[in-house]
């Protein structure tokens, strides 16, 4: 398990239970060197799309064929790579970090792989049922292409493992809570990383002197707390299903709304858990879980869809204000993801009516798109409101080579984590 001092590439996995979402980058100078995706692995259908990103590549590659699990998935993408003269044997590659979802309490910080961290990984599969074995499949099978390579992982829970206990404790009997490791953890934990600290960036501040709240919207969503560069709170809990309204997610519901559908309308537990997690959130409201059409339909007058927008609203204004308090002085707020990144309406909305807060958008600003980290509020307020697109891979790219290459996964790059979503 060396890595030569010349190795500064890391490819990025990050395993679904049907699918491998990969990036090939250059610790170097963080460019891209190849992405992609294979999906519906195991079906007659599988798709492996292929974009080489350097001078000598031939654009976008597409095929269909069945790719029977993921370490004929994980083959095909090497011989992709390999196409393009970056093949997995190549000395080059320093190390592959693995996107993991959920780290428990004891993974607070990117790990290398052994197998006494792959155990641990298992064991949290009970808290962690849809991400955790695919996440495991990915590493074996990394692992089994490249046995003398680092292998890291990078957990969408670390950043939040700064929680204190009275926001990671729900108020249920301490006991059954703990045998049964019963908690809040938070999640797209590498994202709220990464932009509070692009945000402190942007303001021309050390992360440590700012406050920030990270909305991070997309298919899910989350908000987080952020003090002095550490997570005080976030509103995803044992699972994703917790807190702002999602794409497909409910967020917040009373808990005995599960008693009562499954005493009441002769639902089991598994068909009342896919109806808060699969048929719920915008799509349940208005049958549309893409902010872009739901925007359409509202600007045509519809009312489903004008109610799943004020649902959403209500629920997000409702965390500002929550981790206002808990902040108690906000310096910024940073939209990112899907949404955040992209629809104004959302932005506006969530902050109309805080002007007491010190909270504002400007219309013409708002309504700029762009790439790059960006303030959408009047220079007069007194909190920032900032757009700030998220980069999973590139976050846990410089996660895994500060921890092959120095040994510590601290802030190679000054920044920390980033978006692969899926949750
Ligand atoms: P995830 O990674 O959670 O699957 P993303 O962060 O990619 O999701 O966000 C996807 C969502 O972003 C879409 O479902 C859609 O609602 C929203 N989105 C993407 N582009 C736009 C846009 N231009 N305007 C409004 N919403 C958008």
């Amino acid at each position: 398990m060396t890595t030569p001092t010349t190795a500064s590439r890391v490819l990025v996995l990050n395993s679904g239970s049907s699918s491998v979402k990969y990036q090939l980058l250059d610790a170097r100078d963080d460019s891209r060197l190849a992405v992609g995706l294979v999906e519906r692995i195991g079906e007659e259908t599988s798709r492996l799309v292929h974009t080489p990103l350097t001078g000598g590549g031939e654009g976008k590659r597409e095929r269909t064929a069945p790719i029977a699990d993921h370490a004929a998935a994980l083959k095909a993408v090497a011989d992709e790579l390999a196409a393009d003269g970056l093949g997995l044997d190549s000395p080059e590659l320093a190390a592959i970090g693995h996107r993991v979802v959920h780290g428990g309490m004891r993974f607070t910080a990117p790990t290398v792989i052994t197998e006494e961290v792959l155990e641990e990984i298992e064991r949290l599969v009970p808290v962690a049922p849809l991400h955790n074995p695919a996440n495991i499949t990915g590493i074996r099978t990394a692992q089994a292409l490249r046995p003398d390579l680092p292998q890291v992982a990078v957990f969408d829970t670390a950043f939040h493992t700064t929680m204190p206990e009275s926001a990671a404790r729900y108020a249920i009997d301490t006991e059954t809570a703990d045998v049964h490791r019963v908690r809040r953890y938070g999640f797209h934990g590498t994202s709220h990383a990464y932009v509070s600290r692009r945000t402190a960036e942007l303001l021309g501040k050390d992360p440590s002197e700012v406050n920030v709240i990270v909305l991070h919207l997309g298919n899910g969503a989350s908000a987080s707390a952020v003090r002095g560069g550490r997570c005080v709170d976030t509103s995803m809990g044992l699972t994703p299903l917790e807190g702002l309204v999602m794409g497909t997610r409910s967020g917040d519901v009373d808990p005995a709304v599960v008693f009562h559908l499954v005493r009441n309308a002769g639902m089991s537990v598994d068909e009342v858990d896919a109806l808060l997690n699969k048929k719920s959130g915008l799509i349940g409201l208005c049958g549309d879980n893409d902010m872009r059409e739901i925007r359409r339909r509202v600007d045509e007058g519809d009312e489903r869809a004008q109610l799943a927008f004020d649902v959403y609203i209500h629920r997000l204004k409702k965390y500002i204000g929550a981790y206002y308090a808990v902040l108690g002085r906000v310096d910024a707020i940073a939209f990112t993801a899907g949404v955040g990144e992209n629809a104004a309406p959302v932005r506006e909305a969530a902050v109309a009516g805080l002007e007491e807060l010190g909270l504002a958008v400007d219309a013409s600003l708002n309504a700029v798109r762009g790439d790059e980290p960006r303030l959408v509020s009047p220079e007069y307020a007194r909190v920032a409101v900032a757009v700030v697109p998220t980069d999973e891979e590139l976050e846990i790219m410089h996660q895994t080579y500060a921890l092959v290459t120095e040994g510590s996964a601290g802030n190679a790059s000054g920044i920390a984590s980033g978006n692969a979503s899926g949750i």
